[in-house]
Formats: structure tokens, sequence, C-alpha cells
């Protein structure tokens, strides 16, 4: 059997033309008003850099208006907040998100800071409120974009959840848990493996839909694969490659070339998880202005 790809980069394509006709139908209604996100960037990480280009980009080609806040490195952790409040308190802005790693100076809490953005604009849903709606399949706060991402790929795949064992590699805040929790409100059967799991490759066999978020290059095998499955890799990392211009290239948690030989369907690394990140976060953002739109001219 050779897998079907799933296209993050397509179906992102097509949440983004959604995501187009919302705001242009909000501004028909309401002329002045604009969906808007702030992006927080503490320092200048070349990583961070590259992942707020894309969310600038995207935000432009829907009509969010997308403010860069730049920190210096040198921000305290109290300054941070502060600039965090000044924002939850700006009726103009509809999303907050703050790029995650720090690149600062001192030590800051990230959980503080997660925490600090106001629940109501937590678009990227990693304030501990919402990460408690969704662990308690509460779905009316805000849904984080990775995790969301991915159920929305499996479900693009046609192939149903519910009932199905699902195992899930990783256990972080922002995908392995949330994940996890947002497949076994689908109504699978989930199993959340980590560093210390035993027999990894023999529970992974078990998956009809094998979700991976582990941050190490290509190491679920084909053979680690349960024929027919549906294979969701989140992993982005960079490998040495003499031919790139940048001398590396991206590659996801899981041996692609092996697996699309067992598996019905892979998310490819680039263009697999990584776009649908983007456009979820963009609907996060479209969702909060609407929101906020409608609590505004509640009489
Ligand atoms: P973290 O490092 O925060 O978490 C990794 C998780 O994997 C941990 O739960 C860890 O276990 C587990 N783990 C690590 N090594 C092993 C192993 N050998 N066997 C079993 N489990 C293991 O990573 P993230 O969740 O933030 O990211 C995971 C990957 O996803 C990375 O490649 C990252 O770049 C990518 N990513 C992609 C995004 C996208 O938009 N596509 C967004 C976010 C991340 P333990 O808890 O025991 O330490």
């Amino acid at each position: 059997m050779v897998a079907q790809k799933i296209s993050g980069a397509e179906v992102s394509r097509a949440i983004e033309d959604d995501l187009v006709a919302q705001v242009s139908s909000l501004r028909q209604q309401h002329p002045s008003f604009s969906p808007r996100l702030a992006i927080v960037q503490v320092g200048g990480r070349e990583d961070s850099n590259v992942y707020i280009r894309m969310k600038l980009r995207a935000a432009e080609r829907i009509g969010i208006q997308a403010e860069h806040v730049k920190l210096p490195r040198d921000i305290t952790e109290n300054e941070l907040l502060a600039r965090l409040t000044e924002l939850n308190e700006s009726p103009a802005v509809h999303g907050i998100i703050v790029q995650m790693p720090l690149d600062s100076q001192f030590d800051i809490d990230g959980h503080k800071v997660t925490d600090a953005v106001s629940p109501h604009k937590d678009v990227d849903g990693l304030n501990t409120i919402n990460e408690g709606r969704v662990a308690t399949g509460d779905m009316g706060g805000f849904i984080p974009c990775t995790p969301a991402g991915c159920v929305e790929l499996i479900k693009r795949t046609g192939v149903p959840i519910a009932g199905k064992n699902v195992v899930v590699l990783g256990r972080s805040k922002i995908v392995g848990t949330p994940v996890s929790e947002l497949l076994k409100w689908e109504h699978a059967t989930v199993t959340v493996c980590h560093s210390k799991t035993r027999n990894l490759s023999e529970i992974t066999k078990t998956a009809d839909i094998l979700v991976v978020a582990i941050g190490r290059p290509e190491m679920v095998r084909g053979s680690w694969i349960k024929p027919g499955a549906v294979v969701i890799d989140c992993g982005i990392n960079p490998i040495p490659d003499a031919t790139k211009k940048t001398g590396h290239r991206l590659v996801g948690d899981v041996a692609y070339s092996e697996a699309i030989e067992v598996a019905s369907h892979v998310t490819p690394v680039p263009n697999g998880v990584g776009p649908m990140t983007v456009a979820m976060l963009m609907k996060n953002t479209v969702l909060s202005a609407r929101r906020q739109l409608e609590r505004l001219l509640a009489p």
C-alpha cells in the first residue's frame, strides 16, 4: 500500500479562503471593524522571526491587522506582564500571542506569561483556563493551534475518529497533551506516550491513528506503524544537508519514506502540520474578533 499524502498546505489554503470570506462579510456589516492580532516577541531568535513572518503574511492575506510587538531582550518579567495587561485592556486588539521560546536576558516564567494573556484573547489557547476547558471537553474557549490543526487533518482524511485507537507520542503543553485531550473528546481511545514509556514501537503498532510530537528526527520507523493507520507528524527538525543552500533541511519525527509504504494517510514535513498551525491561529483570531463584536453589540 502507498499512503495518501495529507496536504496541510492545501487544507490550510481552504481554511484561509473561508476566513477571507468571513472577514470581508464582517467588514461589509461593520466597515470600521477589523480583526486585530498582537504578536509579542521578546528578543530576536531567528527561528521565531521565521514563524512570526509566516503569521504576519497569513494575517495580511486574510485581512487581519497584525501588530508585531517587539520587546528587547533585557525586558523584565514585570515589564512584559505590564505590556500584556495593556494589550488585554485595548478594545482594538482581539487576539494576543507571545512567541515562544522567549529570548530573554532574565529568567522569565513562561507559564506566568501565557497565563497573563486574557483567556478572551488567548488565540494560542495556552492560558490555563483555556487548557482546562479543552481537558474537560468544553470547546467554548480557544483550542490550541497545532493540536486543532492535527484534528482537522485527521478529519479531512474521512477516517472516523470515534472508537479508534489513537496513540499520541509526546505530552508537551503545546502539542502532545492538548491533542490527546481533543482526540479523547472526539471519542477515540487515547494512549499517551513519552520519554519514559516502555516498548514504544509495540504501542504505536496498535494505533489506528498515530500522532507524533517528540522532536526526534525520523525516530518513528515504518515497522512501528500499523498497516492502514493515519499518521500525523508534528515534528519540525532541521538536519544537516550539504546539498541545500542553508546547509540543512527539515524532517519530521516520522521516517516519511517508510511510513508511506505502510500507512493509509501520512502528513509530510514540511507542508503538513506546520501550515495548519498558522491557519488555526488565524481562525482563532477571527473567532475572537467575532465574539468581541457580538459582546459589544449585545443589548
Ligand atoms: P517538547 O520537547 O516540549 O516535548 C517533547 C515530548 O516528546 C515530551 O513529552 C517528551 O517526553 C517526548 N519525548 C522526547 N523524546 C522521546 C522519546 N525518545 N520517546 C518518547 N517520547 C519522547 O516538544 P514539542 O511538543 O514542543 O514539539 C514536538 C515537535 O513538534 C518538535 O519537533 C517541534 O519542533 C514540533 N512542533 C511543531 C509545530 C508545528 O507548528 N508543526 C508546533 C510546535 C511544535 P517527556 O515528557 O517525558 O520529556
